[in-house]
């Protein structure tokens, strides 16, 4: 299996290539050249599996012969055994023909487990085979970096920096940065919003000086194995209410468009999905994307759903890819518009994407709204992204069956969720303790040339 990039202009690359690439050398992002299918009688055959073992039916013809199945089984196993879940990704029913798919219970509490334990396992794997050593930098809007941290945290290979929003992050994300002690963990608070960070991790990534030199890895969700990691879930859930027999919808609280697009990769292989359903917070473009046919950056209002607070989103360029028939030329023109402030999507491309995806969004109001009528009508106390999510679904409930993506866990966001619910949200006994532990964290400004000489000196590059 080869990798291209969106832009056209990258080298095809392995499996591991790309995963240890992360983004692509013309600014691009990789996708596989040809997306694998399951076949309906493969599809019925997962009913009742482990999760692991879906994982790997459903991600093996991506990984090609990067790692031998034996290989392969074993890197799944440990990646999954941190999860205090039997189920790893357990549904849990909301009503009549809604149900909620809670993808909190890895290490960190949020759906980026899933991705990111997996990565942290693939990438010991790889470079222990190779004995090479990497420099992994991540922009985080809270939950990307604890999870990236936990999942790298004490690896001999792997050095780890974060580069988080200052003060626009929750104490439990912040804490969960800034508590583990081993030495190849750098927790890192950035002046400025999540685009920022976002912004001067690219700018990293397009100094090939620097980027050689301290052999810079990337672990965003542009990382072509964590939206992989992310099909899998799609897969467990559908079968579980009768796929492929039946048809099931998805709505999907997002930002960066990395867990929807891994709903879109799941339908590509033959997955029976009807609606995929993007739902976003206030921080709405993508919504308007869908609504108007034109991107157009907007500022960051900071929400109580602040993982979904960014006004670029990076993987919509791999769905812009696809809606003009994988023309990189194409894609590589719009994301230069991009910079420009914007662009409009062409009528075919657009027609297309409404096609594949819907859309919607919530205010402040009705995420707070959402969690409280949840909490009344179920019992479930939901977080803010996935109230997002159970309210953007409930204007989109029809046959099939909905499975709205539940993508933290409340005890995340413990403020918002009294203030809707009254209800006490408490971290569960492996993370009781975390107010108590030590922090240690570097302020820095948002400078490009002091961030990269921060790197140097620490890795000794
Ligand atoms: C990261 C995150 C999201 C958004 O994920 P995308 O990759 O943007 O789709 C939603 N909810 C939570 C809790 C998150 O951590």
């Amino acid at each position: 299996m080869r990798y291209i990039s969106t832009r056209g202009k990258a080298p095809v690359l392995s499996f591991e290539e790309a995963m240890l690439t992360g983004l692509a050398r013309d600014g691009g992002l990789y996708v596989p050249e040809r997306i694998p299918t399951m076949s309906f009688s493969d599809m019925a055959d997962l009913a009742g599996l482990p999760y692991e073992d879906v994982a790997f039916r459903v991600m093996r013809p991506f990984v090609g012969d990067s790692f031998t199945d034996k290989e392969f089984r074993k890197i799944i196993k440990k990646a999954y055994k941190k999860f205090d879940h039997a189920a790893r990704a357990p549904l849990v029913q909301l009503g009549p023909n809604h149900f909620l798919l809670e993808l909190f219970h890895g290490p960190t509490l949020a759906f980026k487990d899933f991705a990111m334990q997996l990565i942290g396992q693939l990438f010991e794997a790889a470079l222990t085979k190779r004995g090479e050593k990497v420099t992994i930098v991540g922009a985080t809007s809270g939950d990307t970096g604890s999870a990236a941290i936990e999942a790298f945290r004490g690896l001999d290979a792997v050095d780890v920096f974060i580069l988080f929003p200052h003060g626009r992050v929750s104490d439990v994300q912040r804490r969960q940065m800034t508590t583990p002690g081993e030495a190849n963990v750098h927790a890192l608070a950035m002046d400025g919003d999540f685009d920022d960070c976002q912004a001067r991790l690219k700018d990293m990534f397009n100094d090939f000086d620097f980027r050689d030199g301290v052999k810079l890895a990337g672990v965003n969700s542009i990382n072509w194995a964590r939206v992989l990691a992310q099909v899998v879930y799609y897969f467990t859930s559908a079968v579980a209410l009768g796929a492929p027999h039946r048809k099931v919808s998805f709505t999907v609280p997002t930002g960066n468009f990395g867990d929807i697009f891994a709903g879109f990769i799941a339908k590509q292989m033959g997955l029976p999905i009807d609606r995929l359903v993007i739902a976003t917070n206030q921080n709405d473009i993508l919504h308007r994307t869908m609504e108007t046919g034109a991107y157009t950056k907007g500022d960051v209002a900071p929400s109580i759903s602040p993982s979904m607070d960014i006004q670029v989103s990076s993987n919509f360029e791999r769905a812009l890819f696809y809606a003009y028939g994988q023309d990189g030329a194409a894609v590589a023109g719009q994301m230069e518009d991009l910079a420009q402030g914007g662009f409009t999507i062409s009528q075919g491309a657009i027609d297309w994407l409404r096609e594949q995806f819907d859309s919607g969004r919530a205010s402040e109001e009705e995420t707070m709204a959402s969690i409280k009528a949840t909490f009344l009508r179920t019992g479930e106390v939901l977080c803010p992204h996935s109230a997002v999510g159970v309210k953007v679904a409930e204007e989109h409930l029809d046959e099939s069956p909905m499975i709205t993506l539940a993508t933290a866990h409340p005890a995340k966001f413990p403020n918002a969720v009294k203030r809707a619910s009254g209800q006490d949200a408490p971290l569960p006994p492996h993370m009781a303790d975390l107010f108590e532990r030590d922090e240690r964290v570097t302020r820095v400004a948002n400078d490009l040339t002091a961030l990269e000489a921060l790197i140097r000196e620490r890795t000794g590059q």
